[in-house]
């Protein structure tokens, strides 16, 4: 069996939606079908989802919320009109405007973009429509309660053979609506995939699969053709997002292998994303490169820093106190840096600053910031000899400044952090030494 979830873009028209069905009907196997809501036709029109978002804005200000909800709502009838489907989505829509007081909880009015949309899609395909909320289940602190979850599913399978179930929300245990982070439908697309041990999970999207570097920066990167679940976690970490990078707990731990697919051109071979690649045929020394702006980097400098004990431990509880997460700590012998997403610390930076003067004793505390951080990922890496030489010969031969290392020690990234000026070209020069 298999799992296919189509993210907004793909669900985003009736053209869009035609283009689902002859892809699902053209294998029997994609028996559980995940949708998000409709998402963007073009790049100036709206996503669903976002819309509803405002629409509880527009109630918490008691603002009319009237012509945006016909907007809405103008999208689904036009899907169910040009598609002469028998649902009559008009019900639905007349039922949700009608529930629309300032105390609708927002997870119940957001998650009815992915309830509508699965609802036609449903109708479309000849496919049975559970919605999520019957069977994804979570448990109070916001983790799955998979063996419900499980029980459900199979449930709802034996019973109906060929499912359609809106992705991003499930059911908290007394039955109240809960959705996912935002992109959470690739979420519900894992856990319905490792519930019924699916033998792969179809991720179908509007981009040929996993590119090899941010295609706003380089032009036509090449495409991943198999990539690890670990070396996914290092590039989606680093800022390259193609699939929610919760979507990949739930399979991995089961084995399941992920593709990446593209609605707009299904012949397109895809991305697989799996444990490990057996009989891997790739010869290059990375996977991918990506990467991200603006670090700040805060260090502590003072005598024999690295040989007190608990003085790290003093520093890094400034940041737990203010719940900033830390990115790196490279450390000298009498100095220390902490590598922060500058977002994240801005607005604490005066108070952190002397707070850390306190707790370690350093007089001198340094602030720098526009600092970039850029990881190139590849499994070939591991156990290789020269590839940090080449990277650090390629920065040093394009006068790119390297102002941080690291490297994990299972070996498959390596990371630099440069000047936010340089990032660009940073990665230009990486991509085209390696790739
Ligand atoms: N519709 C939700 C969002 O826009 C969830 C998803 O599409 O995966 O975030």
């Amino acid at each position: 069996m298999i799992v296919s979830k189509f993210g907004g873009s793909s669900v985003a028209s009736s053209e869009q939606f035609k283009k689902v069905k002859s892809i699902i009907m053209s294998d029997e196997r994609r028996k559980i079908i995940v949708t998000s809501a409709s998402g963007k036709e073009s790049p100036n029109d709206n996503k669903i989802t976002d819309l509803l978002y405002l629409v509880h804005a527009h109630l918490q200000y008691s603002v009319s919320f009237k012509e945006l909800f016909s907007t809405i709502a103008n999208r689904f009838i036009k899907i169910q009109n040009d598609l002469n489907l028998k649902t009559n989505i008009q019900i639905d829509l007349e039922e949700i405007e009608m529930g629309l007081t300032k105390r609708c909880p927002i997870d119940d009015l957001v998650s009815r973009g992915e309830y509508l949309t699965g609802i036609l899609l449903a109708d479309y395909l000849g496919y049975k429509f559970v919605d999520a909320k019957d069977i994804l289940w979570f448990n109070y602190d916001g983790s799955i309660d998979f063996d419900k979850t499980e029980m459900m599913v199979k449930n709802a399978i034996n019973k109906y053979e060929k499912i359609v179930v809106p992705g991003f929300y499930g059911s908290m245990p007394d039955g109240n609506i809960h959705v996912m982070k935002r992109g959470g439908s690739d979420i519900t697309g894992s856990i319905l995939a490792r519930v019924c041990n699916a033998e792969v999970y179809e991720n179908w999207t509007d981009v040929s699969g996993i590119l090899m570097a941010d295609p706003r920066i380089i032009e036509n990167p090449k495409q991943i053709e198999k990539i690890t679940y670990s070396e996914l976690r290092e590039l989606s970490y680093m800022g390259a997002n193609v699939l929610h990078e919760d979507a990949i707990y739930p399979v991995k731990d089961s084995n399941i292998p992920i593709l990446i697919l593209n609605t707009n051109d299904p012949s397109f071979k895809g991305t697989m994303i799996c444990d490990k690649i057996i009989n891997d045929e790739s010869k290059n020394m990375i996977t991918g490169i990506a990467g991200k702006k603006d670090f700040t980097v805060i260090t502590m400098y003072r005598h024999n820093a690295s040989n007190e004990i608990g003085l790290l431990r003093k520093a890094l509880e400034v940041f737990e106190k203010y719940k900033i997460s830390v990115e790196h700590v490279p450390s000298g012998i009498d100095n220390f840096s902490i590598v922060v997403s500058t977002k994240s610390v801005e607005r604490f930076l005066y108070e952190i600053v002397s707070q850390l003067k306190q707790v370690t004793g350093s007089e001198n505390v340094q602030v720098t910031n526009n600092l970039s951080l850029l990881a190139i990922v590849g499994r070939n890496m591991a156990k290789h000899v020269g590839v940090s030489g080449q990277l650090f010969k390629t920065l040093g031969d394009y006068e790119i400044n390297i102002r941080m290392i690291a490297q994990g020690s299972d070996e498959i990234n390596i990371i630099v952090g440069v000047e936010n000026e340089d990032f660009e070209k940073a990665i230009h020069v990486l991509y085209n030494s390696f790739a």
